[in-house]
């Protein structure tokens, strides 16, 4: 298990020798201690992403690709070891990690891998004499800030389409969860990353992170987190001007109209919330229900919900495993206690369950609020659902719209119009009709709003990675001169 800081092709200690404490989230107990890495470790990784990035960005495209598909397939061959990791880290349940995390980072990279020599440039129909054509060219070093509910599967939407594109990469994996996107620096070493071109730097988000957020160095910051967070990074970013793309809170509205096809509407909108125990920023946390159906609906879900097997991260039967860790468990269960003070009614769950005294397990819990509720506006991040009910389109608009995010979305309806009209109008990076969560390294992923800007995946990822140069050439031999003598 690697545990410490990948710099320069080499793993090190921090500078100042200090750790972090890495917990397994299914009892608390102590799994490793990773290097943290503070200002001035951030400072050599980028330094040696600088000194890489000429090479790296002169590379042949296809050769960047050809090494990130070898990864790909590498990735593929250490699916049980990585899924174990994962699992252990983060407490993902291994069926999840084996069959969702791991396959979709093999599939991120080996996309971009695909991708790289097919970034191509324009030619832009300019005045005649001239042609005017535009390269896309990389930015230099890309800083990179990972969160801890997906980390290995967010260490390749981020670095797959950056260095696909010939940026160097300094990435700060969550001091929670770093245990995944060290091997994959070992694995990225191993097929024959050059020194450099990647790095990672473990740490808190005070010392590391900022460090990373406001290096005069680094020409973007990449940043997936919370929307508090999202602020400091724009704030920091400021001395050089770096580009930024934000990835952030989400506050998901899963409407279900009254012709929907029920039974998959109520495995999908469980999908969409439990998955992951809730800790998804696209996670269908706000249940919308209309009037006619919602009673039956919420019986057979609260049915399914309470059905679903909780256990040991690492057991092939678990469905849902703890949260990630024993800070964020407590915040998920206050959110119990706001809901009640609010009047609104707790459906199920809502307790830690007994079996697991000491993990950061919590079941699934289904809360009826109103609209304007916190429990309705905020992000709970956990497997907390608040039910809303509506009468009409005009009202499930109006509450679907009505938080300052704009992320996930779901709707499911037999109504084709009423599809498309609705997902047109909801606020949303992303609607899915009649299926939620549904990721593909093609489709591009971001928020608007609240939630962020700038878009992971697809070509959208590698224009964020890029910077259009444009160049003209004067191709004609009898245009004036700009001075006559
Ligand atoms: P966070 O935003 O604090 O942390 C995310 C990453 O940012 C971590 O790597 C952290 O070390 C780093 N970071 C923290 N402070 C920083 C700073 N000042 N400068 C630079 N980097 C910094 O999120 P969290 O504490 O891990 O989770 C809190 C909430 O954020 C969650 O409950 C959830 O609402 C939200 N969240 C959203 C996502 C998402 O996928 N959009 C992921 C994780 C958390």
């Amino acid at each position: 298990m690697q545990n410490r800081l990948f710099i320069d092709g080499r793993f090190v200690d921090a500078l100042s020798g200090r750790t972090i404490d890495v917990l397994n989230p299914h009892d608390g107990s102590l799994i490793t201690r990773v290097a943290a890495a503070e200002a001035a470790d951030v400072d050599r990784a980028v330094e040696a992403a600088t000194r890489a990035f000429p090479a790296w960005s002169k590379r042949d495209a296809a050769e960047r690709g050809r090494l990130l598909l070898k990864l790909a397939d590498r990735i593929d061959e250490c699916t049980q070891e990585l899924a174990e990791l994962e699992s252990l880290d983060t407490g993902h349940p291994i069926r999840d990690s084996r069959g969702i995390d791991v396959p979709r980072t093999a599939a991120c990279f080996r996309y971009f891998g695909g991708m790289a020599d097919k970034i191509e440039g324009s030619v832009i129909p300019v005045e005649s004499g001239f042609l005017n054509y535009v390269r896309r060219a990389p930015i230099g070093v890309v800083g990179q800030i990972v969160p801890w509910n997906f980390p290995l599967m967010f260490t390749s939407w981020k670095m797959g389409p950056a260095l696909a594109a010939g940026n160097t990469v300094v990435l700060k994996p969550s001091e929670i969860t770093p245990l995944s996107s060290l091997r994959i620096a070992e694995l990225m070493a191993e097929v024959g990353f050059p020194e450099g071109v990647v790095n990672m730097v473990p740490g808190y988000g005070v010392s590391a992170g900022q460090r990373l957020a406001e290096h005069p160095g680094v020409g973007k910051i990449c940043f997936t987190g919370s929307t508090a967070t999202g602020r400091r990074i724009v704030a920091a970013s400021q001395g050089n001007l770096k580009r930024v793309q934000l990835e952030l809170g989400g506050k998901g509205a899963n409407i279900v109209f009254e012709d929907a096809p029920l039974e998959a509407a109520i495995n999908g909108a469980a999908w969409a919330i439990f998955h992951n125990q809730g800790q998804a920023c696209i996670a269908g946390s706000r249940l919308l229900l209309h009037e006619r159906i919602a009673d039956e609906f919420l019986e057979r879900f609260i049915a399914l919900a309470r059905s679903i097997r909780i256990g040991n991260p690492l057991d092939p039967q678990t469905e849902m495993g703890p949260l990630t860790s024993a800070e964020h468990h407590q915040r998920v269960l206050q959110y119990v206690q706001i809901a009640h003070n609010e009047g609104g009614r707790l459906l199920a769950g809502g307790q830690r369950p007994a079996a697991f005294p000491d993990g950061y397990y919590l079941e699934p819990t289904v809360v009826a609020a109103q609209p304007t509720d916190r429990v309705a506006q905020e992000e709970v991040f956990g497997p907390f659902v608040t039910v809303l009910r509506f009468s009409d389109d005009e009202q499930a608009l109006a509450i679907a719209n009505g938080t300052e995010y704009g992320l996930g979305s779901g709707l499911w309806t037999r109504d084709l119009s009423r599809a498309h009209r609705m997902a047109s109008a909801i606020n949303a990076g992303m609607c899915w009709i009649n299926c939620y969560k549904r990721v593909n390294p093609a489709s591009p992923f971001g928020g608007i709003g609240r939630s962020g800007y700038g878009r992971e995946m697809g070509f959208e990822a590698i224009h964020d990675y890029t910077e259009a140069r444009s160049v003209w050439v004067n191709v004609d031999a009898t245009v004036p001169p700009y001075y006559r003598r």
